[in-house]
């Protein structure tokens, strides 16, 4: 027997509701393969993963469904590198450690990151609204593997 998805958190039907997004299939299941994912997925890799649930479904559907969903703030990109946009289906606040030769990103908490302090040159430039800290380097799984 196939498992259906479950229905989408609340929080998905009332932003699309807000925003004037219909809900259609599709869209839900993007979403939820989104919200699934543990390793802030890019645009392709979310499509390969919906592809095996609607198998006609374009990229370029998934493509312009997962930009929308970043306008209306129910997922978040990740801070670019200048490579591939990678989708963030986590909206509590947390930190990111990324590695260089991988590309693997990996998330973690730490209250005081959480709340490191504006230094006044930034506050000049406008209002804070969200704090993320980057650390980058070779994570473990690439320094053994030489
Ligand atoms: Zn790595
Ligand atoms: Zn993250």
């Amino acid at each position: 027997m196939k498992i259906m998805n479950p229905d989408p958190a609340p929080v998905f039907f009332e932003k699309c509701a807000q925003h004037g997004l219909k809900i259609t299939p599709q869209r839900k299941v993007i979403y939820q393969e989104v919200m699934k994912a543990k390793d802030h997925p890019t645009a392709d890799a979310v499509y390969k993963r919906t592809r095996k649930i609607l198998s006609n479904i374009s990229f370029d559907t998934v493509y312009r469904t997962l930009l929308s969903f970043t306008e209306i703030g129910i997922i978040n990109l990740v801070e670019g590198y200048g490579e591939q946009k990678r989708f963030e289906p986590d909206p509590a606040p947390h930190h990111h450690f990324r590695c260089i030769k991988c590309h693997t990103i990996f998330d973690f908490e730490n209250d005081s990151y959480d709340h490191i302090p504006v230094p006044d040159e930034v506050r000049k430039y406008g209002n804070v609204t969200n704090k993320r800290v980057v650390l980058e380097g070779i994570c473990s799984k690439c320094s053994k593997s030489k």
